[in-house]
């Protein structure tokens, strides 16, 4: 039997119709090197999507793997209760210096979605505990992304996923549309614990970019109502938005920033919540009060998650990746805009709506350009380029040829 036989016999993949899977097998994946993984044949995949936009510095990217390998001899794992570890320590003190002012005490968890769920408790709570037992309910988006778990999918707006739970979900309060967000919270603000946004780009929506003035009205709409603003930043943060973090478009700080993806370059599953000195003031009470935030995941601060993050800033910190990935974007874009005509950008992402004109066009592009070498996940019928940082330019003119030549193949 080969690999993708014996990958089917027992894998349930995520985000997958599994029929799908006849028509196209499990691609396995043998190694990676920077842009590009290669499959058991030797294939070699241009990975434009950064493995769902996590892969921020390359794959097998040696200073990351130089650090995670040093981390394996020392420690693998200890129980975060009462007990931490040198890495997780110093990330944090790493991650204060390049953060939002205010956000300063870190909740680790083990995935975006454990983040947001997280960040949510969190936030009731603390009102629970501030004299605003009303506050219970949460605003969102309309579009909105945050994760799979049911809390998480709750605050999310994109019925592709959500619609067969809904049963089973919190009433969050939507904001349907960004000019309504005033009287939204005119009319819920009194019962709201908390607002959770993707600052400025909403990924899983399609690419959707929305001005900085929005957040900006978010941010002084929350003060006003004694509402807490949470950012996701799981997809938007470390670089892909063209500043470390997207809430500094609009010049804000959050109460509570989630980060995952790139927090670790992509190398490990690890999610941090990071809240406000105010809030954890909150929680912090003798025992016997019982105010403490009692939330936990085994994998909390994991130490090779952290080994691998704290390498990722210390990149940072060495290399001009974020100025050079700015410069690069600028390229990026224009050259995207001549060869594909309409589209959406922001630092490296860059996103363009096909039109509808086979049976599922987005899987019809994503199949043709698998062929061709590149590992390009529309969402639905938009596709888009979310590549590592370190992608380079004559790799940029390589993946947009490949792309241009795809839909020229299939279209005309
Ligand atoms: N929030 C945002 C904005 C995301 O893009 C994602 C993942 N795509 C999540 C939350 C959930 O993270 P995870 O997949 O690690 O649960």
């Amino acid at each position: 039997m080969c690999w993708a036989q014996r990958d089917l016999k027992y894998i349930w993949h995520p985000c997958s119709q599994m029929k799908d899977y006849e028509e196209l097998p499990p691609i396995v994946i043998e190694r990676g090197e920077g842009l590009y993984v290669y499959d058991t044949d030797g294939k070699c995949y241009a990975d434009v999507v950064s493995s769902w936009w996590c892969n921020l510095l390359g794959h097998c990217n040696p200073r990351i793997n130089e650090a995670v390998k040093k981390q394996i001899d020392e420690l693998e794992h200890v129980i975060f209760a009462n007990f931490s570890h040198k890495k997780a320590i110093e990330l944090c003190e790493k991650l204060v210096k390049v953060l939002p002012d205010g956000l300063c005490k870190f909740f680790f968890t083990d995935n975006g979605s454990a983040a947001v769920e997280a960040a949510m408790k969190m936030s009731f709570q603390y009102h629970q505990q501030t004299g605003n037992p009303q506050k219970k309910r949460f605003m969102a988006l309309a579009d909105a992304y945050h994760g799979e778990t049911l809390g998480a999918l709750s605050v999310g707006g994109v019925d592709l996923y959500s619609e067969i739970y809904k049963p089973i979900l919190l009433d969050v309060i939507r904001i349907e549309n960004l000019d309504s967000i005033e009287e939204v919270f005119k009319q819920h603000g009194a019962h709201t614990c908390a607002l959770i946004v993707e600052p400025i780009l909403q990924a899983a929506a399609g690419m959707k970019i929305y001005d900085a003035k929005y957040l900006k009205q978010m941010r002084e709409l929350c003060d006003e109502y004694n509402v807490h603003l949470i950012a996701d930043e799981i997809a938007t943060g470390f670089g892909r938005t063209g500043k470390m973090f997207a809430c500094e478009h609009a010049g804000i700080s959050p109460d509570i920033m989630c980060l995952s993806k790139g927090l670790t370059g992509g190398y490990m599953p690890m999610a941090i919540a990071v809240a406000t000195q105010k809030i954890y003031d909150a929680f912090y009470a003798d025992y016997n009060e019982g105010k403490a935030f009692l939330h936990s995941h085994t994998y909390s601060g994991n130490p090779l998650a952290c080994a691998a993050a704290v390498e990722v800033l210390k990149i940072f910190e060495d290399e001009p990746v974020l100025q050079t990935a700015q410069e690069n974007a600028v390229y990026f874009s224009e050259m995207i805009r001549e060869k594909f005509g309409k589209v959406r950008s922001i630092g490296l992402i860059n996103a363009i709506d096909l039109k509808p004109l086979l049976p599922r066009t987005g899987w019809q592009v994503y199949k043709k350009a698998l062929e061709n070498g590149l590992l390009l996940r529309p969402l639905g019928d938009t596709i888009y380029f979310n590549p590592p940082l370190t992608i380079t330019r004559a790799q940029m003119d390589e993946v947009t040829d490949i792309a241009l030549n795809v839909l020229n193949t299939l279209f005309f």
